[in-house]
């Protein structure tokens, strides 16, 4: 089973904010949007793309007024990077190609930054906590470790030079210092609340994508496909509950099962389709005939149905039986080959029971089946009690 094709439900997020949401189509390709997965990812990426547009420039201009020129440089070709990492999602269609690119791209852009800024005094420095988190949202785990070691690699080959003496150059000013230093921790706050926010969205939108398909499978492995009714798993789930229950109420459960009359010679003259069909018609024409909403009707085989009429006494179930039959008949659904009529009949058996300890549901249903071969011996098109005589003929 695709299971890509299972109902996905949706949470609220800033990406359905109209105006965000709109320039995330525009960048994400046409293919990516066709599977929800993937377009998710894809959203993610370029969302993060256009923060760093928003954030870059902004700093580089600040950078500038303070007079840090190599810096500002940095920031600048950093952005010019960023287009090209963006456009990288056009031309591979994978987010994590481009979730991976942009952290290699932050990882260039701090650790040439650092260089210029003072090594390991460098008030850059706390950025690098953001890389592998970067890599592991938008790539792969196995991104996430590389960037980590990668981080951890630029920062050990600093306190090494550092300890070997190397000089470390800073061109920020002190003012320019307090400020990388301040912003730099305000966006690292600010990456790992987006970054936390987007596991706990991870989570909910898994949770319930499972609860979803989960409820998905379950209705599936208790419906029929043909008819849309309950199954014979579903029946036998039904039943043993009623019967418990009737045992501890001890009220009359009643059970009724049907056969279609001759159903072989109407599939050979009328075709497997209308066979088919005419199962359809007369599912839907039993449910019709039952009036409480405890009654359950479940299709238990090829062309046989059965009815479980919870509190509901011997009379009441002969009656319906022989409701169920005379409306059925009264459909008139044409039985090209049948030597009883010329309109397709069923034939019904039906038991009672008032379920106690010692009592077997096996044997129950075992007496309904024998007065359903009654009814069938007995000439077909007609309902019979469990150990009782027949109650209509004709
Ligand atoms: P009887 O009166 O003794 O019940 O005879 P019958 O022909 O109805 O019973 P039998 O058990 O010999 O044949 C049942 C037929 O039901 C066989 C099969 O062709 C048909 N059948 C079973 N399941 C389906 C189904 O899903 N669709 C269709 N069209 N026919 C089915
Ligand atoms: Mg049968
Ligand atoms: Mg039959």
């Amino acid at each position: 089973m695709d299971t890509r094709r299972l109902p996905v439900g949706s949470i609220s997020g800033p990406f359905h904010w109209p105006p965000l949401a709109a320039v995330v189509r525009l960048f994400v390709p046409q293919q990516l949007r066709r599977t929800p997965e993937l377009f998710r990812e894809g959203q993610r990426v370029v969302a993060l793309h256009l923060a760093l547009f928003v954030w870059g420039p902004v700093y580089a201009v600040v950078m500038l007024l303070l007079g840090a020129l190599i810096t500002t440089l940095i920031l600048l070709v950093t952005g010019g990077l960023n287009i090209g990492s963006l456009l990288l999602l056009r031309v591979t269609k994978s987010p994590a190609v481009c979730g991976n690119v942009l952290a290699g791209v932050i990882w260039l852009s701090c650790t040439s930054m650092m260089l210029v800024t003072g090594g390991l005094h460098s008030p850059v420095l706390p950025w690098y906590a953001c890389i592998s988190a970067v890599a592991l949202m938008l790539s792969s785990t196995r991104a996430g470790l590389f960037w980590a070691v990668a981080s951890g690699g630029a920062v050990t080959g600093l306190a090494v030079a550092t300890g070997l003496g190397f000089p470390m150059w800073n061109e920020l000013s002190p003012p320019a210092t307090k400020f990388v230093a301040y912003t730099g921790t305000l966006t690292l706050v600010a990456a790992v609340f987006v970054l936390t926010w987007l596991f706990r969205n991870f989570e909910i939108r898994a949770q319930q994508s499972l609860r979803e398909a989960n409820h998905f499978l379950k209705v599936q492995a208790l419906t029929d496909p043909l008819t849309g009714v309950p199954n014979r798993r579903s029946f036998q789930r039904t039943l043993e509950r009623e019967w418990k229950r009737h045992e501890r109420i001890a009220l009359p459960l009643s059970l009724l099962v049907l056969d279609v009359d001759f159903f072989k010679r109407f599939n050979d003259a009328a075709g497997h389709a209308a066979g088919d069909e005419c199962l359809c018609v007369l599912i839907q024409t039993v449910q019709a005939t039952l009036h409480r909403s405890t009654d359950f009707v479940a299709r238990i085989g090829g062309e046989e149905f059965a009815v479980v009429l919870p509190n509901t006494g011997e009379i009441d179930a002969a009656a319906i039986a022989e409701r169920i039959r005379l409306s059925i008949a009264a459909v008139r659904i044409a039985h090209p080959d049948s030597p009883l009529a010329d309109h397709v009949t069923v034939s019904i058996g039906s038991g009672t029971i008032v379920p106690e300890q010692h009592d077997s549901l096996s044997d129950f249903v075992q007496s309904v089946d024998r007065a359903l071969y009654r009814a069938k011996a007995g000439g077909r098109n007609q309902a019979v009690s469990a150990e009782s005589a027949p109650v209509a003929l004709g």
